[in-house]
């Protein structure tokens, strides 16, 4: 027997019963939203025709620090959490290293991914309104399939905007939100202003999720009874996503382990945020000295390559302005880059903690993170998503560094989904047909001199 279980469970009367809210512990808060018209911070109200007002609160709550789970999403969170702290034993011996690792594994639902976790709470609070249904855009179709496994269950109607590369490239997705009774337009499409002058402009255009997400809002605006909700990047998904740094920090103390490095793969930063969240908390207030890495891909640079400024969090520019670390909200990456995490932008809390230095950020080539998503199948038994995989790589990076200087660290990362129906993904990494695209100055350049001049 191992001193430390394969797998630390905590019981489900551990589930946390409250979202941590990061910002409460922040020195420096998230700069806030603005309007992109009058440049001002935006106000409730004004957010209101595009979210639900619970929603709001929490979005533009930078005080409070625990926000209680409602019953009813506590409930359905019981169907699948709490989810398993898993120590790589098989991967820590094929690599020779004296590290351990450790990861939190959230694709054990059927969505696949952590993003269920802050779309039940967003259909509940969507629900108690007494809305009629949601629209959101979805790239790699995660959030789409989690949206519509939440709306299914409380009976809510859900409009999803699918990157179009997506809709062709995973068609079976596609068919899992049709079966929890979602419909799937691809995007950009004819059916919205937004749309049509985007295809006007960029015939042939493989879509963004920034271009998806104007769709996504103008419906939303546009339709008695709708409102947008978004997978990541904004605070109110951070906050729901703390659930998994909650019971991540729970299992540690339950094995009396503390994190040396802890690794999180970034789209928008949600799964990332919500890992993070109780130990940046001490990490501020100067009880913890963990390292925070966050994973991007080469192909979408925004931590490394981007600017720190307000930018469109879309590609239509309807939505509000927010500051954060960005490529521009033009900026969308080679269609040939297969492994997600494809958003122009980055949470802007994320962004700051960022900024204050209290995380790194690297980013890596897609033909390497398939290659450690191999090396981690074949050893560790499960499939990974290839935004997952990001985190995989650089695990086992600084594994491997210890093997250098032999140090027994506790590296900690998220895993943050299954891999499924990503098998496209992997068939060109298997077939050769993988390139490691990467954005030359001067293609970052163009879409950085859009970003609005705000004084
Ligand atoms: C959406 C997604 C991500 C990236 O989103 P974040 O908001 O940065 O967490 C990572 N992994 C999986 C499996 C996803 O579905």
């Amino acid at each position: 027997m191992n001193e430390i279980p394969y797998k630390t469970y905590l019981n489900e009367n551990e589930i946390p019963t409250a979202w941590f809210n990061i910002r409460s512990a922040m020195v420096n808060k998230p700069a806030p939203l603005l309007n992109p018209g009058t440049h001002q911070p935006m106000k409730a109200e004004e957010l209101a025709p595009v979210f639900c007002e619970e929603l709001i609160a929490q979005e533009l709550d930078n005080d409070t620090e625990y926000f209680p789970i409602p019953d009813e999403v506590l409930n359905f969170y019981r169907m699948y959490r709490p989810s398993p702290l898993v120590r790589a034993y098989f991967l820590e011996k094929a690599l020779g290293t004296p590290a351990h690792i450790y990861y939190k594994f959230e694709g054990n639902n059927t969505s696949g991914s952590h993003k269920l976790n802050s779309a039940i709470a967003q259909a509940y609070y969507a629900k108690k309104q007494g809305l009629k249904g949601v629209t959101t855009e979805t790239g790699a179709g995660q959030w789409g399939t989690a949206l519509s496994m939440a709306c299914s269950y409380f009976g809510l109607d859900c409009k999803v905007y699918m990157v179009k590369v997506s809709y062709e490239q995973k068609p079976f997705r596609r068919e899992v939100m049709r079966t929890y009774g979602a419909d799937v337009t691809p995007s950009p499409s004819m059916s919205t202003n937004v749309g049509r002058k985007i295809l006007e402009e960029f015939p042939g255009t493989t879509g963004s999720l920034g271009c998806a997400i104007s769709e996504a809002v103008e419906v939303a605006v546009g339709t008695p009874g709708y409102r947008y909700v978004l997978g990541s990047v904004l605070n109110q998904v951070l906050l729901h996503q703390s659930v998994i740094g909650l019971e991540t920090e729970a299992a540690l103390n339950k094995i009396g382990v503390k994190p040396d490095i802890i690794i999180g793969c970034a789209g928008g930063g949600s799964n990332l945020g919500g890992l993070i969240a109780p130990f940046m908390r001490d990490k501020i207030k100067g009880k913890l000295d963990t390292r925070i890495i966050a994973v991007e891909p080469m192909s979408c640079p925004s931590f490394t390559r981007g600017v720190y400024a307000y930018d469109f969090c879309d590609t239509g520019m309807v939505c509000p302005l927010a500051k954060m670390y960005t490529l521009g909200s033009s900026f969308i990456p080679a269609p040939n880059h297969a492994g997600g995490l494809r958003y122009h932008g980055m949470s802007s809390t994320l962004s700051q903690l960022y900024a204050d230095g209290y995380m790194e950020a690297v980013s890596v080539p897609q033909t390497e993170v398939f290659k450690a998503a191999e090396l981690f199948a074949r050893v560790e038994g499960t499939l990974p998503a290839p935004e997952s995989s990001h985190a995989i790589k650089v695990a086992i990076d600084e594994a491997l560094k210890c093997k250098e200087t032999g140090e027994a660290k506790n590296i900690v990362f998220g895993l943050t989904g299954t891999g499924y129906f990503d098998l496209v993904a992997y068939q060109k990494y298997h077939d050769g047909l993988m390139d490691d695209y990467c954005p030359t100055d001067e293609d970052l350049a163009v879409s950085l001199a859009k970003l609005p001049k705000i004084d």
